[in-house]
């Protein structure tokens, strides 16, 4: 069935590129509604925005969604993946500011507030999307392709990095994101950068709220934040934490395999435009009881959560 939050909750912070404060509060909402932010500090127009693919803006740093009229949210990312993790299909999620809080960097505050509340079950079926067809896109920086699920998996994922600071250097991982994988591997994960790109992004107006605290921040093969790493392939773990979120905005869970090679936000939204300009690739499946056990919000358990910030 799909499900939506049993009751509001809310978050409170900066925005990680903005600096911006803003309150967020996500919602229940009925089935069929999927996941929407509406902006309620603007009171004139059209303050709603669909959290799908094709309301996302590109842009190299964060997943940004806009609507018709102009009105956007920045860094969707970290509460997507909360949601699409916890297997939540329906929100209403309000926000005052133009960017979702950063708050510790990962998506663990997100889930920690969405499993207090609980999800409650709606008299709907879950569709997801199963992929039948690869389909990629290559770029000069990265790649990400989405082929057929292995048998008996819903969603896998095999992620690449190679970053020329030996504090992150070569990573890959590779998981099954059901039975509460999610929550258990990646949900507290940070988003991290290197120190000179801090320096390059704040003389170019962005990463305005960013913190040593809520990113990890290195210096060739130095960790620069206090307490140092929460997993020594953090910063892997977090582009897959980044590419769960990202996928969410397909509009329901995918059931295939995921293949993302130095991707980031961009690359993983350029594949889900492919994906749907391609109809022979893909189709929607009402889910029974053994698909749905598939799914990256099944088997998640409140008490998995990892006890960090
Ligand atoms: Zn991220």
């Amino acid at each position: 069935m799909q499900t939506t939050i049993r009751s509001a909750v809310t978050f409170q912070g900066v925005g990680l590129h903005s600096g911006q404060p803003a309150r967020m509060t996500i919602r229940p909402a009925m089935a069929e509604h999927g996941i929407w932010f509406k902006r309620t500090d603007i009171l004139l127009g059209d303050a709603l925005v669909p959290a799908r693919w094709d309301s996302v803006e590109v842009t190299p740093l964060c997943t940004r969604i806009v609507n018709q009229a102009g009105v956007a949210i920045s860094t969707i990312e970290h509460v997507m993946a909360a949601l699409a993790g916890c297997g939540v299909h329906n929100a209403l999620i309000e926000i005052d500011g133009p960017e979702v809080p950063i708050l510790d960097g990962s998506a663990a505050p997100f889930v920690r507030g969405i499993m207090a509340r609980g999800v409650r079950a709606l008299h709907a079926p879950v569709h997801a999307i199963e992929i039948l067809e690869p389909v990629a896109v290559y770029t000069a920086k990265g790649w990400a392709r989405l082929s057929p699920a292995r048998p008996d998996e819903g969603l896998t994922m095999d992620f690449h990095i190679d970053f020329a600071d030996a504090a992150i250097g070569t990573q890959d991982k590779s998981l099954s994101l059901a039975n509460g994988t999610f929550v258990r591997e990646l949900c507290d994960s940070r988003t991290f950068c290197r120190q000179a790109d801090v320096d390059a992004m704040q003389a170019n107006g962005l990463a305005l709220g960013g913190t040593y605290e809520n990113a990890v921040v290195v210096d060739g093969d130095k960790v620069l934040s206090p307490g140092g790493l929460r997993h020594s392939d953090e910063a892997v773990r977090h582009k897959m934490l980044d590419a769960l979120g990202d996928l969410f905005t397909a509009g329901a869970p995918i059931i295939g395999h995921y293949e993302g090679h130095k991707a980031g936000h961009g690359i993983t939204n350029m594949l889900l435009h492919e994906l749907f300009a391609n109809p022979d690739a893909y189709r929607l499946v009402a889910c029974d009881d053994e698909l749905s056990a598939r799914l990256p919000g099944a088997g998640v358990e409140r008490d998995e959560i990892p006890a960090v910030a």
